[in-house]
């Protein structure tokens, strides 16, 4: 490969494998923390009988306004305090160029969101990971010290522990001069959202997804939430290197979907059940389970261990996710299907944990 084009570095950035969404719909995909559901009715509605000639004839609305209005109104916001993106992870990458490139290290847990190191090696961001104890907690004041910001997921990714909103609080006044995101992409299963810190934190940014419990991670949209200086600081990002907009179908099927708090509720409501029932059958067939606030549960097998029961399912059509890494490698991390799809993953890894014993 001739690399001699290339700024320094860019040689050691791994380009993604699509090995986690494979195509065809056979297999039960249990691997990267979609929603099992199709998304609100309304927002199908649009797609399915809207004429969009005219939406698609013109440019998008390169501010969402409406889109922005449904969000601030759902989280009592102003429009000013919300900022909207081609799904979170752009939110993130703009974040991370716009408020974490200040020659002092970015601070997030070791077993975290895997692109939080990916978005530091491409914008020359130094880091620094904070351990976690033995159960995955993690002790908020070992996020102290010289910084250019923190970053948590809340719920974590992929452990599914969740931190209480005094101890967000705990973090944001550990770090008074520098941006702490919250990525609050697993929130709605379970967790509070500190949202409601906003107003008294001018260093808070949350991040939110439509890929998670609105069922729409096709649509791509993300958006982030605080006060409006910080919003600012993205807009100028936005606009100078990258004016995609979000698109005109977009905008509009996302503003339904936000606006549709009924479908969304009942939603989790019942991906959470799904998420109870699923773990005291794991823990009945003897795995470890980290209690979970996400759609997903990290869990520890018995013999014959993560990877032997990861390829055993995967021969039998059932995807879900095995991390070749330290510290987790004897977990699997199991996204919440339908009911059906968690009774066939417990009955058929019953039958590979009895075949082997
Ligand atoms: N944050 C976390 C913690 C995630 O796990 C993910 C996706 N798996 C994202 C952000 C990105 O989500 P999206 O780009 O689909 O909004």
């Amino acid at each position: 490969m001739n690399t001699v084009f290339w700024s320094p570095g860019l040689e050691q950035l791994e380009p993604y494998t699509p090995g986690e969404q494979p195509s065809g719909t056979t297999l039960i995909k249990l691997n990267t923390n979609e929603n099992p559901y199709p998304a609100s009715p309304r927002a199908l509605a649009l797609l399915a009988q809207k004429d969009f000639a005219d939406a698609l004839r013109r440019y998008p609305d390169p501010e969402s306004c409406e889109l922005r209005a449904a969000i601030a109104t759902r989280y009592g916001l102003n429009d000013r305090q919300v900022f909207v993106g081609n799904g979170s992870d752009e939110v993130l990458a703009l974040s991370f160029y716009s408020f974490f490139r200040r020659n002092e290290p970015l601070l997030f847990p070791d077993i975290t969101y895997s692109f939080y190191p990916v978005y530091c090696q491409l914008f020359d961001i130094e880091s620094r990971s904070i351990p976690l104890s033995e159960d995955f907690s993690l002790n908020v004041e070992d996020f102290s010290g010289t910084a250019a910001g923190i970053i948590i997921p809340n719920p974590n990714a992929p452990t599914g522990r969740h931190l209480s909103l005094d101890r967000i609080e705990a973090l944001l006044q550990l770090q008074p001069e520098r941006v702490v995101i919250i990525d609050e992409a697993y929130i709605d299963f379970g967790g509070e959202s500190a949202t409601q810190l906003i107003e008294q934190y001018p260093n808070l940014l949350v991040i939110h997804t439509l890929s998670k419990s609105y069922a729409l991670a096709g649509l791509r949209l993300g958006f982030a939430m605080g006060q409006e200086h910080l919003i600012e600081g993205l807009l100028r990002a936005k606009n100078s290197f990258n004016s995609y907009p979000i698109d005109a179908i977009a905008q509009e099927v996302a503003t339904a979907a936000i606006r549709d708090r009924a479908w969304h509720e009942n939603n989790c409501s019942k991906v959470v059940a799904t998420r109870s029932r699923t773990e005291e059958a794991l823990l009945e067939l003897g795995f470890e389970v980290i209690p979970s606030k996400a759609n997903f549960i990290l869990a520890k097998p018995p013999a014959p261990g993560a990877e032997a029961l990861y390829l055993a399912l995967r021969e039998l059509g059932i995807l879900v996710r095995y991390f070749n890494k330290p510290r987790i490698s004897e977990y699997l991390r199991i996204s919440i299907g339908t009911d059906q799809e968690m009774d066939q993953l417990i009955g058929n890894c019953k039958e590979i944990l009895a075949s082997q014993s």
